[in-house]
C-alpha cells in the first residue's frame, strides 16, 4: 500500500492542489496521512479543509488548527501568526470548525505514531535537534513516528548505542524504514522552511518500506496575491517565495 504523508498545508490551496496532482501523476495512494496545520497563515482555510475531506485520510491536530477554533490561546503565537489565525477563524464554516475540533492529537496506525509537533508534546514541540529527538524516542511505542510542525523534511534515526543520527531528505531520494526506529518529517506542503520554496510531501510504500520525498513547484504568486487581497501580513506573503 502507498500512503501520502502531508504536513502543514497551511491554507495554501495552490500548493495543496499541486501536490494532489503530483500524487495522481505518480499513480495515487491508498490514504493520506495528514500531520496537522491544515489552516493558518494562508488564504484558503475552508477550501483546503473541504478538499482534504474528499480523500480517504487520517489527520492529527496542529497548533494552528486548534488556535483557529479557540482551543489554544493565541498568546504563544508571534504577532503575524496570531493575526492570520484571527483572520482564519472568521473564514471557517460551522462544518470546518466541527471537523478541526474532532482531530485527535495523536494517531497510532500500524508501525506509526502520528503527531504534529513531537510525541512528547504533540501540539507544540519543534523536534529539530538530535538531543530532543533522542528524548522523544522514549515517548512513543511504535517503531516509527511521523511529525510536522518545523516544515523541514528530515529523518532522525535511533542508533544501536542510543544516540541519534540526522538524515536529510532530498527530492526523489528514497529512504528505507528498516530495522532502526525513526522519526520522519515530510516537510511542509504550504509553507516550506528549508530554503526550497517548492511544496514538500512524501509517499510511503508499505510493501518496500521506502519513504520518498517529493518537491513540487506551484503557483506561489497565486497564493501571494490572495494573501495581499485579504490583508494578511506581508512577512508571511514574502516568505513563501524564499521557502523560509
Ligand atoms: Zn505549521
Amino acid at each position: 500500500m502507498r500512503y501520502a504523508l502531508l504536513a502543514d498545508i497551511h491554507a495554501n490551496l495552490a500548493a495543496f492542489t499541486a501536490v494532489l496532482d503530483d500524487i495522481e501523476r505518480r499513480g495515487g495512494v491508498e490514504e493520506f496521512w495528514c500531520l496537522g496545520d491544515i489552516v493558518g497563515y494562508g488564504p484558503d482555510p475552508s477550501p483546503c479543509i473541504e478538499l482534504l475531506r474528499k480523500y480517504k485520510h487520517v489527520c492529527v491536530a496542529g497548533n494552528h488548527d486548534l488556535a483557529a477554533i479557540g482551543k489554544l490561546a493565541l498568546a504563544s503565537f508571534n504577532p503575524d501568526a496570531a493575526f492570520a489565525c484571527r483572520w482564519t477563524a472568521k473564514q471557517l464554516s460551522p462544518r470546518d470548525i466541527e471537523y478541526l475540533g474532532s482531530l485527535p492529537s495523536v494517531i497510532e496506525k500500524d508501525d506509526f505514531t502520528m503527531v504534529h509537533g513531537s510525541p512528547r508534546e504533540p501540539i507544540w514541540e519543534y523536534l529539530i535537534s538530535k538531543g530532543s529527538a533522542k528524548e522523544n524516542f522514549a515517548c512513543f511505542k511504535t517503531k516509527f513516528c511521523l511529525v510536522g510542525h518545523s516544515h523541514v523534511p528530515f529523518i532522525f534515526r535511533q542508533d544501536e548505542d542510543g544516540s541519534c543520527s540526522f538524515i536529510s531528505l532530498s527530492d526523489s531520494i528514497g529512504q528505507v524504514l528498516g530495522r532502526r526506529r525513526m522519526i520522519v518529517n515530510p516537510g511542509g506542503v504550504g509553507q516550506p522552511r528549508d530554503g526550497d520554496p517548492r511544496a514538500s510531501y512524501a509517499i510511503y510504500d508499505s510493501d518496500s518500506g521506502v519513504v520518498r520525498l517529493y518537491r513540487v513547484a506551484y503557483d506561489i504568486n497565486a497564493t501571494q496575491v490572495k494573501m495581499v487581497k485579504n490583508n494578511l501580513p506581508m512577512r508571511l506573503v514574502v516568505r513563501l517565495e524564499h521557502g523560509l
